[in-house]
């Protein structure tokens, strides 16, 4: 079945307000000038900025989501957001389990399952993250990691419509390196078929590369046939190179 692709933005801790809006605004130009593109879009800015950015959005066609959350809904836990904030400040979707949160801040996968829990409970969609570290790989153990940390950071009830997968070899985030067509078709299609045990619908849900996309390499990575879009942190931060990365979608 043809799943129409993402193409997700992850501004990380980058940009001050005025940055962000301008950002969103030359996106938004885009998508208002008709540009055809065959993908949906996802920008997801620092939790400071997501009520600007969503002003600047202007009612295009354009989601907004966050880049964590708390996994509880309330109470005593300084400095932390909760899904049912970002759903109310105008969110769709949220990352968890990035390999940044993971290593900063020593996210486990059974707090990236809570984490998708409330998200889920909240009403936002779940980008779910894994990845190996290139010690990983070079132990020739990628696909045993990757299955590990999605089984255990997919929680109960997830499905087509409520999680998204974002594969991103930790190795490949911001490096400028970026696995062969080969390796990646390998994980996708080992994801793929971890699916169908793990989310209802398991064969619609997405399946997203990420770690160094760019305009120049995005038509390759996304013509994969399990590659259903794009988690991409540096080249999201240029309008142009956003844009031209969700061309290359088909
Ligand atoms: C990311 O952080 O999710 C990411 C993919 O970063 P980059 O595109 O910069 O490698």
């Amino acid at each position: 079945m043809a799943i129409r692709p993402l193409i997700a933005g992850n501004w990380k801790m980058n940009g001050l307000r005025a940055g962000a809006e301008a950002l969103a605004g030359g996106i938004a130009q885009r998508v208002r000038d008709g540009g055809e593109i065959h993908c949906d879009l996802l920008v997801c800015p620092p939790f400071l900025h997501i009520q600007a950015v969503s002003g600047a959005l202007g009612g295009a066609s354009i989601a907004l989501g966050a880049q964590d959350c708390h996994m509880e809904e309330a109470g005593a836990h300084t400095g932390d957001v909760s899904a049912a904030m970002l759903k109310d400040a105008g969110c769709s979707h949220v990352i968890v389990g990035h390999s940044e949160r993971r290593a900063d801040h020593g996210e486990s996968d059974a707090l990236v399952r809570a984490k998708a829990a409330a998200a889920h409970k909240a009403g936002l969609v779940a980008i779910i993250c894994i990845g190996e570290t290139l010690a990983e790989r070079d132990a020739g153990i990628t696909l045993q990691i990757v299955e590990a940390q999605l089984r255990g950071s997919i929680p109960e009830g997830a499905d087509a419509v409520n999680t998204i997968v974002a594969y991103e070899p930790v190795w490949a985030i911001g490096t400028g390196r970026t696995p062969t067509l080969e390796q990646v078709v390998e994980v996708h299609d080992h994801i793929r078929g971890l699916l169908s045990g793990l989310a209802g619908e398991g064969e619609a849900v997405r399946i997203l590369y990420g770690g160094s996309m760019n305009p120049g390499n995005a038509a390759d990575l996304l013509a994969i046939g399990n590659v259903n879009g794009g988690l991409v942190g540096g080249a999201s931060l240029k309008a142009d190179d956003f844009w031209s990365i969700a061309d290359s979608a088909v």
